[in-house]
């Protein structure tokens, strides 16, 4: 894989848990820094451009619980700028294109939570759907009816019949604070800031919830065919006289210095606002402007976005705590002396990791510097060394686990330390539970993490094994529970023992077994017997196996505790191998053949190796002498040929391939 491959494949994996999980795991700077080596290697190697790329598609919010709505227009991201410099550009730009000299602009607040299109019939509220793949969204309909600022049914009566406005969901600063709190007094994740918590909320299930969780909602443009005015500005006014919610701190501005003026003003008033903004945005105001200028893939070439710089604000460091995570990850968190930051009262910050403490010689009793822009949470970018007191001593990390007392370990290359007491810690316990029983593996009902706690508290559950031996008078008898949801419970576990063994794989939480690769393994090897027989060299024959998932497999088998566990499930019904009903083989014409796909073809690469399982064959990734067929794509790497050349194997296309498989 080269560096353009592996941004992709980064930028996604950060897109999925940004947009979809809502819970990165970098912060935006690092995201955005990853995105513009890609686009610089882009335009570097032209030929690598691809429609396909991260970097000319908007990042993707849809999950499987709603239903898509295709968007009547496109519903695309902004381009980013982060210097003044580049709105002159963005000016320069627009003049020259059009050879106007005088643009109007419409200066915007950039609103810091997630988009929405609102579909409006004849005055009435139709459809919601989220910003999506920017094709198509998530229909969102009954969630987006909870929000009391977006209106149900319009005022007055020059509204077009048919019509779209788009806008911002968020969640103000007042509502994010009760929230997290609350979450907190139940023992739950909070929210790492409120677009986390504005995006989530807005794909619950249960409107009734998303009710009480005070989301509100800025519009900010609107579409159809016969709009009020012929321009941005004067349709939102209209808008507002309809009932929408628009910001009164838009501003038009007949030249740039106005524009800056208005940068330079919301750069710190923005602060006193009682929700987050992380920009401004910059439109042209005259549609006919906008639509001559027209879309580039990702963003409009009419409006730009300009990013504040972070906010940043000092405090003493009081003390430090080791959380440790669900995997065994240990994270150092900061207690400081409570400050103004962004809107908010920060009162912890991330430390990271010992590396990050080190390269900061970061100390207990220091005066640090804690930003705060558009990031997951506030972390210690420096400390004020002139501050520091006479008695101050280099920080020891610890070197035991908090909550078990095990030694920690720091596997090579990596940057964090682990407690690898894996079956007895807590909190891994816990994890490994909530990873078991969540929705893509073996979709237990009504077992969250709240329950599951409530579970492990009690000693109902030590164990994925537990699960199945659970009675609905046990849980009936923990607080908060009722006959019901114990009743819930326990029919929930039964049918999990429907759950494919592909899943089932993936739910036991072998460390770097992720979805795919279990599926991969699942119809290499069929049966858990099988993989646990399997040794290093047969589990990296598997696609996209590599040493140290093939060694976390090995590892896993080697602990007998993990064995004793497997045993139970089986015992219990739950699913041990592939049913082969479920996947009736198409024919057994490659059955026996070893075959390397390599290359792109009209087809995905994931299609074609499952057409070869179909027909009985077997997908390896590497050429070998025990390879019959090459099937070949386009741009295969001219190695892999030439070592099918060498070793004499049959090198065919994808025509050739279909023609071999539909003779059955
Ligand atoms: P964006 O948030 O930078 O800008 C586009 C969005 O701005 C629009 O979709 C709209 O929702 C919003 N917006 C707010 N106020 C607006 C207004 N007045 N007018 C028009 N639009 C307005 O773009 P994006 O595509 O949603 O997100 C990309 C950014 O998200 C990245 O640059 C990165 O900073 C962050 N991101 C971070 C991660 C991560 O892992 N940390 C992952 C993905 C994306």
């Amino acid at each position: 894989m080269d560096r353009i491959d592996y941004l992709r494949k980064e930028l996604e994996r950060l897109n999925y848990e940004y947009y979809v999980l809502n819970s990165p795991t970098v912060d935006d700077i690092e995201y955005d820094r990853l995105m513009s080596e890609l686009v610089e290697l882009e335009q570097q190697y032209p030929e690598r451009q691809s429609p396909d790329s991260p970097s000319a598609r908007v990042g993707s919010d849809i999950s499987k619980e709603f239903v898509q709505v295709k968007h009547q227009y496109p519903m695309l991201s902004l381009s980013n700028t982060y210097s003044t410099a580049e709105i002159e550009d963005f000016d320069q730009r627009i003049k020259k294109d059009t050879g106007i000299d005088a643009i109007e602009y419409v200066c915007e607040l950039k609103f810091d939570g997630t988009a929405i299109g609102l579909r409006y019939r004849n005055g009435l509220l139709v459809q919601a759907i989220t910003r999506g793949d920017g094709e198509q969204g998530d229909d969102v309909t009954a969630n987006v009816r909870t929000i009391r600022t977006i209106p149900l049914r319009l005022q007055g009566n020059n509204y077009p019949d048919e019509f779209e406005i788009r806008g911002e969901i968020f969640m103000p600063l007042a509502s994010f604070e009760r929230l997290n709190k609350e979450r907190q007094e139940r023992n739950l994740t909070p929210f790492a800031n409120p677009r986390n918590a504005a995006a989530g909320t807005l794909k619950m299930q249960n409107s009734a919830e998303v009710a009480k969780r005070g989301l509100d909602c800025f519009l900010y443009f609107l579409l159809g065919d016969n709009l009020p005015a012929d321009n941005h500005f004067d349709s939102l006014q209209n808008a507002a006289d309809w009932g929408f919610k628009i910001s009164a701190d838009m501003k038009k501005c007949g030249n740039l210095n106005e524009v800056m003026d208005f940068l330079r003003h919301w750069d710190s008033a923005r602060k006193n606002l009682p929700y987050d903004t992380d920009g401004a945005v910059i439109k042209v105001n005259s549609y006919s402007i906008q639509n001559e200028m027209g879309l580039r893939a990702k963003s409009p070439r009419w409006a730009v976005a300009y990013k504040f710089k972070a906010e940043q604000a000092k405090t003493p460091l009081l003390s430090i705590d080791y959380q440790v995570g669900r995997t065994g990850a240990i994270t150092p968190v900061a207690n400081l002396q409570p400050v103004q930051l962004a809107g908010t009262t920060v009162k912890r910050a991330s430390l990271h990791n010992a590396e990050q403490i080190e390269l900061h010689d970061i100390r207990v009793g220091d005066t640090v510097i804690v930003e705060k822009g558009g990031e997951i949470i506030p972390k210690i970018t420096g400390v004020d060394k002139t501050a520091r007191p006479d008695n101050s001593r280099p920080l020891t990390y610890i070197t035991h686990c908090p909550v078990c007392g095990v030694a920690l370990i720091r596997p090579e290359g990596e940057a964090k330390h682990y407690c690898p007491n894996e079956l007895g810690c807590p909190p891994q316990i816990l994890g490994k539970i909530e990873h078991f029983v969540s929705r893509r593996a073996m979709n237990i009902e009504g077992i969250g993490e709240e329950i599951a706690s409530l579970m492990f508290e009690h000693g109902l559950i030590q164990n994925i094994a537990d699960l199945y031996d659970l009675r609905e008078e046990q849980i009936a008898a923990l607080e908060r529970m009722g006959k019901r949801s114990a009743k819930n419970i326990v029919e929930g576990v039964e049918r999990s023992k429907q759950t494919p063994f592909p899943r089932v794989l993936y739910a036991l939480g072998i460390r770097y077994v992720g979805e795919t690769t279990a599926k991969k393994i699942a119809s290499a090897f069929r049966s858990l017997d099988a993989i646990r027989q399997a040794n290093l060299a047969s589990l990296l024959e598997v696609d996209e196996v590599g040493e140290r998932i093939a060694k976390s497999i090995i590892d896993y088998f080697a602990d007998q505790r993990n064995i004793e566990t497997i045993d139970r499930l089986r015992k219990a019904g739950v699913k041990m191998e592939i049913d082969e009903e479920e996947i009736p083989p198409a024919s057994n014409i490659l059955q026996g053949k070893n075959i390397v796909v390599s290359g792109n073809f009209s087809r995905s690469r994931d299609e074609m190796k499952r057409l070869i399982e179909q027909h009985g064959g077997k997908n390896s990734s590497s050429v070998s002498s025990n390879t019959d067929y090459l099937v070949a794509g386009d741009k295969m790497g001219p190695a892999k040929r030439q070592k099918a050349e060498i070793l004499g194997i049959k090198i065919i296309d994808e025509n050739e391939f279909i023609k071999l498989i539909d003779n059955t």
